[in-house]
């Protein structure tokens, strides 16, 4: 099971921002209701939203994306969910099997929301927020955590803000309202080179090693960025239907009884919230009160 991190969904970002800021919508066909489920309105009020309108720009916090609507009060929100793509293809392209929902744009292009398990979809959302020198944000996103990549992060709050939880550290790490956009892939990436156990209570976490670890997963996602993201799945790819190679790159992530490339140990795989944790046993030693 691959879920896009923050380096895909970013990847996915910056093919919007190139492909479709300044179109205008012209029309705007949904083929699974599924797909618009979280627009609570409903399919036609959806469709009412956005045909005529402009999208002016592509934005992200964590792994959410959104395209700001002309006027800068609302947007069309995406979840990718698990398998969700959006796709930027001229219209004459067939349509694939899991076509969700289609946007035709004034440039002769459609933007197409695919998705193979209809666990992700498109809503219209309104903009909140807006405090002065505060982008706006739609309404679902105001609770997640600014991330790594955003201008306005502070490595110092991120680092409050775990050692103020009681839990695990890569439970805490993957808590979105305590920074945004870490998943279990860059989790276990950032753990192995802060050389901490997952199972670390953040209780007994001091500055220096939550920031380490928070430094990790900045640097991890960056370098996986550079590389378009990591695929494990064919699903996930950009908005050109390119596929990321950073899973190449990666040093305990799915590589159980692979060399630790740092000691040479085996790389460990431990059961996690029903996935996978990836780990050195000699890098990351088991701490004396695990938090499991
Ligand atoms: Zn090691």
């Amino acid at each position: 099971m691959f879920v896009p991190e923050l380096p895909e969904v970013e990847v996915v970002r910056r093919g919007l921002a190139e492909n479709v800021e300044g179109r205008g919508v012209t029309a705007v066909e949904v083929h699974h209701t599924r797909a618009v489920r979280r627009h609570l309105a409903g399919p036609a009020d959806f469709v009412g939203r956005l045909e005529g309108r402009r999208l002016v720009a592509a934005w992200r916090r964590g792994k959410y994306l959104w395209l700001e609507l002309d006027g800068g009060s609302d947007a069309v929100l995406a979840h990718l969910g698990m398998s969700g793509q959006l796709l930027v293809q001229p219209a004459g392209v067939p349509d694939g099997a899991h076509l969700r929902v289609r946007l035709r744009l004034d440039d002769g292009n459609e933007l197409r929301f695919v998705d193979q398990r209809t666990f992700g979809g498109l809503s219209v959302e309104e903009l909140v927020g807006g405090a002065p020198g505060a982008p706006s944000v739609p309404a679902p996103v105001a609770h997640i955590a600014r991330d790594p990549f955003d201008p306005e992060y502070e490595l110092e709050s991120a680092v409050a803000a775990i050692r103020r939880r009681t839990t695990g550290l890569k439970r805490a790490l993957l808590d979105q309202t305590v920074v945004s956009g870490i998943g279990n892939i860059y989790a276990d990436e950032a753990l192995w080179q802060a050389r901490l156990h997952w199972a670390r209570p953040t209780a007994t976490l001091d500055r220096p090693a939550a920031r380490r670890v928070l430094t990790a997963a900045a640097a991890v996602m960056v370098r996986a960025l550079g590389e378009g993201g990591t695929s494990f799945d064919s699903l996930y790819v950009d908005v050109n239907g390119r596929s990321g190679y950073f899973d190449r790159s990666l040093a305990v992530y799915g590589r159980a009884g692979e060399p630790c490339p740092r000691c040479g140990s085996p790389v460990r795989r431990d059961s996690f919230m029903n996935r996978s944790s990836f780990s050195c046993p000699r890098c990351q030693p088991l701490p004396r009160r695990p938090h499991w």
